[in-house]
């Protein structure tokens, strides 16, 4: 079932177990889907994301990661609030893209795409912008790999007592966070990316207290956090429309994956591996990685082309027929490609990709 392994960062290499747990159909509305695997997976979502799972809760919403993002500032924020959203690559910028489809009041801070987030200068944005009510960020920059500083982030966000936004699509159970220690109110993510489920829905983490007051805020009724949260709640892991049964039960499997793995810890360890080798692997090949070593995630990895004669086309196939499926480059300002170290992959399998890289190398 797996022609090849996807280095990508969702939709990702999944497992067999993943795969087959889609084999057998399941009512939408009935008690043993919406008990027995809803409820248990948004309890579960809750306590792998914080400390104090009592005072958030979780809510399922059809579609990829960005219907989530936009769900979240469409539903959370008011015409009379003010949003700062702090973007250093593509996923950053799509949240200021949906500030402006609603017509919310929004500042997008911009950084460089191979920079992280410098926590200084929302600081000083906050001291000079008291209206702001809302600042936005995402954790781990799927478009370089840059992963922000959100433990210093949060700090400055709670210290002005603003709402906190993190978008943590890529690194939510592979990258350890604690909203409760942090105070993040909203954090999103989806099933094709660190739990290792396949594509069709994503979740948003809230704090209950904030959600609670998002009743009709929402300019989108399919997209209405608010109402999806209050159908599951009343109805016990009900949702509003069709959901995507097969793909829901999958993820419960990659959930139990994950706590079998040791958690997000031992997840994290793999994927830090997995980067460790494919870095120094392509380091003795002669590539050179777009980040320093200190801001980089363990999430995916961009290498700049190694010469001007490189053709990444050519390249991306003869990888391909090997076994491989790698991501192109997504910024302007230099020639990149992208290895993502996400997934049902293990160190070996990176030892395999620098072989594969070596022989195409030597053609
Ligand atoms: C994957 C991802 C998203 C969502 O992208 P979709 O294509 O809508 O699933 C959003 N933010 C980040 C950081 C991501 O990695």
């Amino acid at each position: 079932m797996r022609p090849y392994l996807l280095l990508t960062p969702g939709p990702l290499t999944t497992s067999e177990t993943v795969k087959q747990a889609m084999m057998s159909d399941w009512c939408t509305w009935d008690e043993d889907y919406n008990v027995g695997i809803v409820e248990v997976i948004r309890k579960e979502l809750v306590e792998l994301a914080c400390s104090r799972p009592e005072e958030y809760t979780a809510v399922l919403m059809q579609g990829s990661g960005s219907f989530c993002v936009e769900a979240t500032l469409g539903s959370v924020i008011r015409p009379e609030d003010h949003l700062l959203v702090a973007a250093n690559g593509a996923y950053g910028k799509r949240m200021g893209v949906i500030a402006e489809y609603y017509h919310l009041n929004c500042h997008v801070m911009k950084f460089e795409e191979t920079q992280a987030v410098d926590p200084a200068q929302i600081e000083a944005y906050l001291q000079a912008h008291p209206e702001v009510t809302h600042v936005s960020v995402v954790h781990c920059e799927t478009t370089t790999g840059v992963l922000n500083p959100i433990e210093e982030i949060a700090r400055i966000v709670k210290k002005h007592h603003k709402v906190l936004i993190v978008d943590a699509m890529s690194s939510f159970g592979g990258v350890p966070i604690d909203m409760a220690a942090l105070g993040i109110d909203f954090m999103i993510s989806s099933a094709n990316k660190c739990i290792q489920g396949v594509p069709g829905f994503g979740f948003i983490i809230a704090r209950r207290s904030l959600l609670e007051q998002c009743k009709g805020v929402a300019r989108s009724l399919s997209l209405d956090l608010y109402d999806q949260w209050e159908t599951m709640e009343k109805g016990h892991g009900k949702w509003r429309f069709t959901s995507p049964t097969h793909v829901v039960r999958a993820f419960m499997q990659a959930m139990n994956e994950l706590k079998e793995e040791g958690g997000v810890a031992a997840r994290h360890a793999r994927y830090s591996e997995n980067h460790r080798v494919l870095v120094e692997g392509m380091r003795s090949l002669g590539f050179k990685t777009l980040l320093p070593d200190e801001e980089q995630s363990p999430v995916i990895t961009s290498f700049y082309y190694p010469n001007a004669e490189f053709n990444f086309k050519d390249f991306y196939t003869k990888l391909k027929a090997k076994g491989f499926v790698i991501y192109p480059g997504k910024i302007s300002q230099a020639d990149t490609f992208r290895i993502g170290n996400i997934g049902d992959v293990h160190p070996d399998d990176f030892r395999q990709l620098i072989e594969a890289i070596k022989e195409i190398q030597l053609q």
